[in-house]
């Protein structure tokens, strides 16, 4: 029947960046419309960073709580963090810490017996799963696992996110997340033409605007600490939001996405960030998808971003690339680029070698 379609929106109620403001948490908590029952998840060395504060800001407002230190993202791990969730009758999770700690968070929300809303408190500005509701974990390595409700609130204290150890790394891999979404809505318009798929031009309008804007700012806003953490934050939480406006991962999931996931599955130990992984393949999908891939590249060499395999930490194989180029199709049923079939081993060789992504 036309007009009876529905679009539901599902959006944080609260996003608050800005310095000091761990302390909100308690009036977030009371403004709930629920008697909670919190659980603070927090990493082994987030909870040094901002656990801690979590900690006490809650026994200051009266507010009691339980806690769990998030060791592992792997599925059984998750299920067994998402047990003591049960166990605990919890049905409000504050997520203090990094990528880990918040998919875990989301994982058990997404799970849990009872609704169970999130408040994340993240310690980077690294990847956009700070916002969105869809969860990602290492089955043995990064896997798409399902969509939960988004986080009621997001509390992004800029003077915790400043004390991250590698905050430069950090950052810089929040960048190559970002850029990432101009190779995904690519993937969602193109899969859109050829399979009809419901793309969102307001969604992907939006999103492409605070693309360039960023672009435009961020090499400027690199030079001073405190501001690049507020514009990479912004991008990253825009994303996010935007993800639960459309319901559809493909806003920021796309080829590069797929690239980034195979690229893990064949390096597992590697000490890689997600981030990285994501500009690596944003690099090689725009250059598939006939985009400025060197404009790409010179966003990323300004925020120390790694763009080719020589710039990561750890040493990887040039034929790791190249199979997971010729995999990451395979990855995940969305249309992409890549189509059905995925590139011949030649392609993918002669991608990486022309993008400089290997030499
Ligand atoms: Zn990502």
């Amino acid at each position: 029947m036309p007009g009876s379609e529905i679009l539901e929106s599902i959006v944080p109620r609260s996003i608050i960046i800005g310095n000091s403001i761990l302390d909100k948490i308690p009036q977030i908590i009371k403004s709930l419309r629920f008697k909670p029952k919190v659980m603070v998840f927090t990493g082994p060395k987030t909870r040094h960073i901002i656990g801690n504060d979590v900690f006490s800001i809650l026994e200051k407002g009266n507010i009691s709580f339980d806690s769990l230190i998030i060791e592992e993202a792997s599925i059984e791990a998750a299920n067994t963090y998402q047990d003591s969730v049960n166990d605990n009758g919890s049905n409000l999770i504050i997520c203090a810490g990094g990528g880990r700690v918040i998919e875990i968070g989301k994982f058990c929300s997404f799970k849990a017996n009872q609704k169970t809303e999130l408040i994340s408190v993240p310690t980077t500005a690294s990847h956009d799963g700070i916002a969105s509701p869809f969860i990602f974990l290492n089955d043995p390595t990064e896997k798409y696992i399902g969509e939960s409700r988004p986080p009621v609130a997001i509390i992004a204290d800029i003077d915790k996110i400043i004390q991250h150890p590698d905050l430069p790394r950090y950052l810089a891999a929040g960048v190559g997340d970002t850029v990432g979404k101009m190779t995904a809505i690519w993937d969602w318009r193109y899969a859109h033409r050829i399979k009809s798929v419901k793309f969102s031009r307001f969604v992907g309008g939006v999103l492409q605007s605070a693309d360039s804007l960023f672009q435009n700012q961020v090499s400027e806003a690199l030079v001073d600490q405190e501001n690049a953490i507020k514009v990479v934050l912004k991008a990253l939480l825009i994303a996010g939001v935007l993800m639960g406006t459309s319901n559809d991962i493909r806003v920021g999931y796309g080829s590069e996405h797929l690239f980034s996931q195979a690229l893990h599955s064949e390096t597992p130990n590697k000490d890689i960030l997600h981030g990285e992984r994501v500009a690596l393949g944003t690099i090689l999908m725009a250059k598939l998808q006939g985009q400025d891939y060197q404009q790409i590249i010179k966003i990323l060499d300004s925020a120390g971003c790694p763009t080719c395999i020589d710039d990561l930490e750890d040493e990887i194989e040039p034929e790791a690339v190249i199979r997971a180029l010729q995999r990451a199709h395979e990855v995940d049923s969305i249309y992409t680029i890549l189509g059905e079939t995925g590139l011949s081993k030649k392609a993918a060789e002669t991608l990486a070698i022309q993008t400089n992504v290997i030499s």
